[in-house]
């Protein structure tokens, strides 16, 4: 993580000790760095540059109102799936017209909210949404302006769960029957075919699959042209893999090549949609060590986070790194990193190696993308609180849940 370091032994976020943050707001504690956001941001900008292009920002990966905000105000556009997620890029001031909505199961009103709206572009994920999308627009006077979703079936080579690409994922039409479809979509009164877009899976860290892709899409892109059918833009989908580990990261130059390479001459706006690349390093889990627990073969460092709050190690067994906030003297410890929820399940990292001591803090790394969004109030537990920084300004940007709020929509039976 680019701005993350140690001082005195002591670690940073930019300018911010994060010790001196759980002091103040408590634990467990998302913290954010707003420099590794725009240096995020701008590593697109620079593969980009030169085409048309609009950098969607997926809203799912971290939906927090302000970092919605803040890439408004770089001037990102957004990849939404849901109405709630709508809802939230027009509180945090996105504009509409630079919002794409995926997803399989959009329902009706979801639809009306977006065509009211103005949004930029539906990705339509299957003919019955082609159908209800155009009866929807029909009934608010208004046309719908789509895209298909087509699934390229290449093998992204990630984790199964993020794969998104291949014949037996629910996502997209196959790419043998788009010409079908976008013939069908031409001829409805209330829709209006605007582009194309393929998203083939998350957390890749080799590019020969997304080349692969966009090769296949440009070729349905140049036979529909041959029929009449003239696409504006080309959504390519989510962006390149990060680091929680020992994996290598693409090179943003090649990413940047193979586009360059593929949209050399063409007329067609670029559009990607990067989550987990432009918040994932920006973010740090602060979590406090409540007991260190030695068993027969096997210690435990119990903390005061949990699945609830980050849920991707009990989910995909992934790995995020863990590392103490304040380096110390104490032999370190072969220990599973475990959270207070009732599951086996509950854990933040497996087998590792630290100096830990009870009441110590660690840092849970590359936690912005996929943490705060995926988080639950499994075991009645209030989500944590959100920082952000910017150099030596720290801003809250959502308080620690209560106890009163988790319960506030709930009633007894009379
Ligand atoms: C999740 C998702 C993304 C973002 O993927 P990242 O790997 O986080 O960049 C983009 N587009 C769609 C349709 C998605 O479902």
């Amino acid at each position: 993580m680019n701005h993350l370091h140690r001082k005195d032994g002591r670690l940073f976020l930019e300018e911010a000790s994060l010790e001196d943050l759980a002091r103040r707001y408590g634990t467990p504690l998302y913290v954010y760095s707003l420099a590794a956001l725009n240096d995020a941001y701008q590593a697109y900008e620079r593969a980009l540059a030169g085409l048309p292009h609009l950098i969607c920002y997926a809203v799912k990966a971290n939906s927090s109102l302000a970092i919605l905000q803040h890439f408004a105000r770089l001037g990102a556009g957004f990849d939404i799936v849901s109405g709630g997620e709508l809802a939230r890029v027009l509180a945090a001031g996105g504009s509409a017209d630079k919002v794409v909505f995926s997803g399989v199961g959009k329902t009706a009103a979801e639809m009306r909210m977006a065509l009211e709206a103005g949004i930029r572009c539906f990705n339509v994920e299957s003919e019955s949404e082609l159908e209800r999308l155009n009866r929807v627009a029909g009934e608010l006077g208004k046309r719908a302006p789509v895209s298909f979703r087509v699934n390229p079936d290449v093998d992204p080579k990630t984790h199964p769960y993020i794969s998104t690409g291949l014949k037996q994922n629910k996502f997209g039409v196959p790419i043998g029957r788009a010409h079908g479809l976008y013939r069908r979509a031409a001829e409805m009164p209330h829709v209006e075919v605007h582009g194309v877009d393929c998203h083939i899976g998350s957390q890749l860290t080799d590019l020969s699959p997304v080349a692969d892709a966009l090769d296949r899409v440009l070729a349905l892109v140049d036979s529909l042209a041959s029929a009449g059918i003239r696409l504006r833009h080309v959504d390519i989908g989510g962006g390149v893999g990060i680091r929680y580990q020992d994996e290598t990261p693409p090179d943003m130059a090649l990413y940047r090549e193979i586009l360059r390479s593929r949209f050399k001459g063409r007329m067609e706006e670029v559009i990607v949609e990067p989550g987990r690349s432009l918040v994932g390093e920006a973010g740090v889990l602060l979590t406090r060590v409540e007991y260190i627990k030695r068993g027969e073969g096997k210690n435990f460092v119990i903390v005061d986070a949990a699945m609830n709050d980050l849920m991707r190690p009990a989910l995909y067994d992934a790995f995020h790194e863990i590392v103490p906030v304040v380096e110390s003297e104490t032999a370190s410890l072969e220990c599973d990193v475990v959270g207070p929820v009732c599951e086996t399940g509950d854990f933040i990292g497996l087998g590792r190696r630290l100096a830990v001591v009870e009441g110590g803090l660690l840092a849970v790394l590359a936690a912005g993308a996929y943490g705060m969004s995926m988080s639950s109030n499994y075991n009645s537990r209030p989500r944590a609180a959100e920082v952000v920084v910017n150099k030596n300004e720290i801003f809250l940007i959502r308080e620690r849940e209560t106890v009163e709020e988790l319960m506030a929509g709930e009633r007894l039976v009379s």
